[in-house]
């Protein structure tokens, strides 16, 4: 069985047709004659319910021009007809029975277009037989027009960022508070998990737990060592509230941390303010990954920064707009995003520093609000 996400509930209709209104014109802006939207974080974005990805074709056609139409499987109709209350004047749901063919449904719809955007994460088997089907339509991703959707936020949205974001905090409280020494990362990586849902997290997402030299791995994600004094700690927490993510880092040390460990975790608490404090609408996602990377660059380890600084977050946890050296793009209100510099010695030590900051007409607010020193943990 697939998974089914909790729907977003209180997201009135208003917005899901306002959000289909402005996908249809970035389409249009585009030269797409139509997105068709697959079961994703897309499709949940615009219609306010998660359909099931899996073989029987559940499709989402937004034309660039007229009313949007709901090709789906006619048993998955009367979860949709409920879930779309309010919207499903405003689509067209096309069922289709167990002989039919879905994709001569979705030909009979789009059938002429010139241009058609494929969903990012539609399977192979849909994409190829629809490039069959739709021959000679131009296949394009629909990836680009989706993103300058939801890579702006509304304030709903950030509502519930930033609750996702304080429970991820909670949680992050209540593990520093832990003694962590002789325990395996394993373990108190299920501990996470645990501290997440109690936070009031719908679903614990992931839990890095990189101890001693595993947290010079900026990706490790929790194995059987055993924690030991002298060991530093990177956790890298998140999961999803309301349909969207939270992650955060902090760094902790067990037991008192060397001189050398101290300093360079103070000089990457001082790249990541910066990043923070420079946040605003205008600069780019270049821009600000140089604020974090030039700091850590002059103290001598650049190369020890081996990741971008940052990533969009929203339904997903890595979206747009990406805070990388490639990213010319400027920010705009109610871009939302994570802005974590590490550093990572092989062999040896890291940390990382991890907050979800959105940007608003005045600056940076930071939706993470725990402390960002070095925990001294037992
Ligand atoms: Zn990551
Ligand atoms: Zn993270
Ligand atoms: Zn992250």
């Amino acid at each position: 069985m697939t998974n089914r996400a909790p729907s977003d509930g209180s997201v009135v209709a208003s917005e899901h047709r306002e959000r289909l209104r402005r996908a249809a014109s970035a389409a249009a802006e585009r030269g797409i004659d139509a997105l068709l939207i697959t079961p994703s974080e897309d499709y949940a974005y615009l219609l306010g319910y998660s359909a099931p990805a899996m073989e029987r074709l559940t499709c989402l056609i937004v034309p660039a021009d007229g009313a949007p139409s709901l090709v789906l499987p006619r048993l998955e109709e009367p979860l949709a007809r409920n879930e779309l209350d309010g919207l499903d004047d405003a689509i067209e749901i096309l069922p289709w029975d167990e002989t039919d063919d879905p994709i001569q449904l979705v030909r009979a719809v789009v059938g002429g277009a010139l241009r058609v955007a494929l969903q990012d994460q539609m399977w192979a088997r849909f994409a190829l037989r629809l490039r069959a089907a739709l021959d000679p339509a131009e296949l394009v991703a629909a990836g680009p027009a989706m993103s300058v959707l939801r890579s702006v936020k509304s304030a709903d949205e950030i509502d519930r960022l930033r609750a996702a974001a304080s429970a991820a905090d909670r949680a992050m409280q209540a593990i520093v508070a832990e003694p962590l020494a002789g325990r395996v990362e394993a373990e108190v990586s299920r501990r996470i998990r645990e501290l997440l849902l109690q936070a009031g997290h719908d679903e614990a997402g992931f839990a890095i737990v990189a101890s001693g030299p595993n947290s010079a791995s900026p990706h490790h994600a929790a194995g059987t060592r055993r924690i030991d004094a002298g060991d530093a700690v990177v956790l890298d927490i998140g999961g999803t509230r309301s349909g969207y993510a939270s992650d955060t880092s902090r760094t902790c040390f067990v037991g008192e941390p060397p001189a050398e460990f101290v300093a360079l975790h103070g000089l990457l608490r001082e790249a990541q303010s910066a990043a923070c404090a420079a946040v605003r609408p205008g600069i780019s996602g270049a821009e600000l990954d140089a604020v974090a990377r030039d700091i850590i660059t002059d103290a001598g380890y650049g190369d020890a920064f081996l990741h971008r600084t940052g990533h969009g977050i929203g339904r997903e946890t890595h979206e747009e707009p990406y805070i990388v050296a490639s990213n010319a793009e400027p920010l705009v209100e109610g871009n939302v995003f994570s802005v974590e510099p590490g550093i990572y010695i092989r062999d040896t030590w890291g940390a990382r520093i991890e907050d979800i900051v959105v940007c608003t007409a005045d600056g940076g607010e930071r939706l993470n609000t725990t402390s960002t020193e070095l925990y001294v943990v037992g």
